[in-house]
């Protein structure tokens, strides 16, 4: 079973706080959707008025479009998991999972068995008789999947699930989740502040700011077409380099790219630069110099001082060799779209004008200036 899940014009109001403020939002059926965002822009809220757990003050949430918004919470086709691990601490694992089946007054042999399906089916067959203080973290959160999706739930309701668990098991636990989520095609809203795993786990990830919706993308989309500059601010790293404006395009690091998007107003704007699309190249005459090198097996990123500024570049681990701290080198841009922003840098704007046609050229005085 799976349905498709819509937020309506969503809208929840806590005294003088706007936690959710008109969002709109279409998840499909069998769709895993990150809801993601800074702290208190209100995805839980969100979540929860799914489950039933809160109630908005306008607007509808609507399954396979019925309005369930004044369906009580145990009438509600959704399983959820918490943050904390929040199992029944008197309960083994089996009964963990068999609870919601016991509330339905399904027979017990029936119960045990469904229940030694689904610890199967999150990896935990031998630990059915184990109670919640003798399993790991991960191992919890695991019984508290297979205790959310007891019922065969249409929706699964995720929230930030993983952030309790140390990194690697939080990595492991995601692919996990992900390929359960795949095998039973089941509609999932996956509640996270972590970008990172936002964009490993999700079919779609919704940014949301200030109880709104700013952006619903692939996480190719919203990584790499980033619709506004709060998405690119807070989906992955990025640069914020000095330009200058002209016409739909824009000056930097004396470079002349196509802006995408609106250029703003102010003909100074900051240009947002992904590390990835700084290039680095070692140049004993180049005016940029790497200041730290982190190597992170793959890539490195490297901080670049230039122009009394400083720029992060990532690069394949292997030419990090060539690039250690003090090594002079040229910077180039990789000549694509890039988004604006209004200023907020405090670099000075590197002085050299570009030449025509200097963009995506290596090397070149404007660039080395930087
Ligand atoms: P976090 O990542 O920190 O959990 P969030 O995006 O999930 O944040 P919400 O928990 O949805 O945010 O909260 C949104 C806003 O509403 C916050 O400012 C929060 O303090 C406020 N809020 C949420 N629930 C209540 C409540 N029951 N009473 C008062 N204020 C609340």
């Amino acid at each position: 079973m799976t349905a498709q899940v819509e937020f309506r014009g969503l809208r929840r109001v806590f005294g003088r706080t706007v936690a959710l403020d008109g969002l709109d939002l279409t998840i499909a059926a069998g769709e895993l959707v990150a809801l993601l965002g800074p702290s208190g822009c209100g995805k839980t809220t969100a979540l929860r008025c799914v489950a039933g757990f809160e109630h908005p003050d306008s607007g509808a949430v609507l399954v396979d479009g019925k309005d369930i918004t004044g369906v009580p919470a145990n009438k509600r086709d959704a399983g959820m998991v918490f943050q904390s691990y929040s199992l029944f601490p008197n309960l083994n694992a089996r009964d963990n999972v068999a609870f919601g089946l016991r509330v339905r007054k399904v027979p017990v042999a029936r119960r045990h068995a469904r229940a030694a399906e689904l610890l199967e089916l999150v990896g935990l067959p031998a630990h059915a008789d184990r109670y919640p203080h003798q399993l790991s973290g991960g191992q919890q959160q695991r019984v508290a999947l297979a205790r959310a999706l007891a019922l065969e739930p249409s929706v699964l309701l995720l929230d930030e699930p993983l952030s309790a668990l140390d990194a690697k098991v939080r990595v492991t636990l995601r692919e996990e989740i992900r390929r359960l989520q795949l095998d039973l095609g089941i509609t999932t809203v996956f509640v996270t502040h972590d970008q990172e795993e936002a964009l490993s786990i999700a079919d779609r990830v919704a940014v949301l700011r200030n109880g709104r919706l700013e952006q619903c993308g692939t996480p190719a989309e919203v990584y790499g077409r980033p619709a506004t500059p709060f998405v690119a601010e807070f989906v992955g790293t990025m640069n914020h380099l000095p330009g200058r404006l002209s016409g739909d395009q824009v000056t930097v690091l004396g470079q002349l790219l196509p802006v995408d998007g609106e250029p703003g107003e102010t003909p100074e704007v900051d240009v947002l630069i992904r590390p990835e699309a700084v290039l680095v190249e070692p140049d004993a005459d180049g005016r940029a110099e790497v200041v730290t090198v982190s190597f992170r097996g793959a890539s490195a990123r490297l901080r670049i001082a230039l122009g009394g500024g400083e720029v992060l570049s990532d690069v394949p681990g292997h030419e990090a060799v060539r690039l250690t701290p003090g090594t002079r080198v040229t910077v180039r841009l990789v000549s694509r779209p890039v988004l604006v922003a209004p200023r907020t840098s405090t670099a000075p704007t590197p002085a050299a004008e570009p030449s025509p046609g200097a963009s995506g050229e290596v090397g070149g005085d404007a660039a080395r200036a930087g």
